[in-house]
């Protein structure tokens, strides 16, 4: 018996500004980024296809959660004026949306990597207690 997981990745993009608040250098104005997203789910089970589950399933959840942050102000949306669009916030935004998104398919949500650009990322994953 197979004891392994599996781990499958989408990647996705969006453009948007944002600015920091409380922050005390260029961020702190408006200026916008190409950012790259990706995604980790994780499980255990494959179906009777083999996969765990659908690229293309995946990646259209994806798709739909990043269009509501494409061509955006992100400090205008009701996530982000509790909590400042750094990259570290929209990790933790797309990884709960995800999440919900996927809630009957055999997955979990392991990580999201979120790029300003090709130098600099920030990943969210839930804490292992
Ligand atoms: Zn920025």
């Amino acid at each position: 018996m197979n004891k392994g997981i599996y781990e499958v990745q989408v990647q996705g993009s969006f453009s948007s500004a944002h600015h920091l608040k409380n922050y005390k250098g260029k961020c702190e104005r408006v200026h916008g980024h190409n950012w790259k997203v990706e995604i980790v789910v994780w499980g255990a089970e494959l179906d009777s296809e083999g996969l765990l589950i659908d690229f293309t399933i995946l990646k259209e959840h994806l798709k739909k959660v990043i269009s509501v942050l494409d061509h955006r102000d992100l400090n205008t949306l009701l996530f982000f004026r509790e909590a400042n669009p750094t990259s570290e916030n929209i990790c933790l935004y797309i990884y709960k949306k995800m999440q919900s998104a996927l809630k009957k398919y055999p997955v979990k949500v392991k990580c999201v990597t979120v790029w300003e650009n090709e130098q600099k990322s920030a990943t969210y994953s839930e804490r292992i207690e």
